[in-house]
């Protein structure tokens, strides 16, 4: 007699989503095996990174091993890289060799930096997505200091990840002696164009009181060893050129053989892939509009909504029970202009100040302690 197993899901990519939907699922069905994988060994909290970056610190307070986030909530956790996904045979592929079995997929695994194929760019600058990026943008700055002249620094890319970046940068910078110089390069007219326009006004006014000065209009063309050229041919020196250009979808995506919208995952309203009812996805590597068809802001709060939706679907999939749809129009979005002053934007409402950075500090210490 065929002996009975329980299912297994098995999640690759546990950051934000790839996380949520581990736990969410454990909850919901605790007889699943639940196998999660990732190339990293650690959860970093990533809007924590601006800070321990700019200011030189470690990033021990801000990561926690997976292997004891797995062991504390019971699910399996392998270090390792998804490399290939048999839809046909349901099975994962692994850097390492394994070829995991799963009942239900969920591709958490994020997106990539966008280098827009500028010149120099890669070999020369400092991009800021993963810790051990943090940590030697951290060893960059401390080694420029040392040298005891003023720091020249351009940050390329004035998206929601630059401004932060930037503001952070700025603030640490004032407390280490003066003449420091930042300049932002932005290619669009206002900053953080995904935004509204308030948004991008009150960005820039809070840049330039802490003496960036933001270049709006103005893409650069070339990374050099040391400085940058824009593409009307003006060359700025710099000590240090930090890209934050955003962002593009994962190469990978391509060889999983599922339905791709501008090369992200495509999903119906159930983060299900259209071509198969047991592959979800969820987080930056997803192609989520929200109702008027606008794609869903790269965030935190979006990444561990839909880890949570892609976890309940599989159990209510595996139930025979309705699915829920996942609505990305609502979701709010919370950010530091520096220290010491946060925003919160939330259905057409935006709440500023300390309070608000406080907040996001708090919630962002209490998630990783509940790891
Ligand atoms: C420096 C920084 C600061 C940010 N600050 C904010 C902020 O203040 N507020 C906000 O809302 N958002 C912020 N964001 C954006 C936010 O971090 C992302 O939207 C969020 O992390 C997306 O979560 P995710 O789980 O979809 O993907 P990610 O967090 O990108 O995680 C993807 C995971 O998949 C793993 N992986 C990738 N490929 C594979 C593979 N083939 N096999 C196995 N594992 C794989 C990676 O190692 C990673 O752990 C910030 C981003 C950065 C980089």
């Amino acid at each position: 007699m065929e002996e009975k197993r329980n299912p297994t899901a098995v999640i690759i990519g546990a950051s934000f989503a790839g996380i949520n939907a581990a736990l969410t699922l454990k909850r919901l069905e605790p007889g699943f095996e639940v196998i999660v994988l990732d190339k990293d060994d650690c959860f970093t909290m990533m809007p924590a990174l601006y800070e321990t970056a700019a200011r030189g610190e470690g990033n021990a307070e801000i990561s926690v091993s997976l292997a004891s986030v797995a062991k504390k909530h019971g699910f399996t956790f392998f270090h390792d890289e998804a490399v290939f996904v048999d839809r046909k045979k349901r099975r994962v592929n692994t850097r390492n060799g394994e070829k995991i079995s799963f009942d239900y997929l969920v591709i958490a695994i994020g997106a990539r930096t966008n280098y827009y194929a500028v010149e120099g760019v890669e070999k020369h600058a400092l991009n800021l997505k993963r810790r051990q990026d943090g940590e030697k943008i951290s060893e960059r700055l401390r080694l420029g200091l040392l040298r005891g002249k003023p720091l020249k620094i351009v940050v390329c890319g004035g998206g929601m990840s630059g401004i932060q970046f930037t503001s952070e940068l700025a603030d640490w910078l004032k407390g280490q002696g003066g003449g420091h110089e930042i300049r932002l390069f932005h290619t669009a007219p206002r900053l953080a164009s995904e935004l509204p326009e308030e948004f991008s006004e009150l960005a820039r006014k809070s840049l330039e009181r802490k003496s960036v000065k933001v270049m709006l209009n103005t893409p650069v063309s070339r990374v050099m060893k040391k400085g940058v050229e824009t593409t009307a041919g003006a060359k700025h020196d710099a000590d240090l050129v930090l890209w934050c250009g955003g962002n593009k979808p994962p190469e990978a995506l391509a060889k999983t053989g599922l339905p791709l919208e501008n090369g992200y995952v495509a999903t119906n309203e159930f983060l299900q892939s259209p071509a198969e009812e047991r592959i979800f996805a969820a987080g930056d590597c997803t192609a989520v509009k929200t109702h008027d068809g606008k794609p869903a802001y790269q965030t935190v709060w979006n990444a561990v909504l839909e880890g949570r939706t892609a976890a309940q679907n599989i159990s209510r999939h595996f139930r025979g029970r309705p699915l829920i749809p996942y609505s990305a129009s609502n979701v709010p979005i919370v950010f530091t202009l520096g220290r010491n002053y946060g925003v919160l934007y939330y259905k057409g409402i935006m709440l500023t100040g300390r309070l608000v950075a406080w907040l996001k500090r708090f919630v962002e210490r209490t998630y990783l302690n509940a790891l």
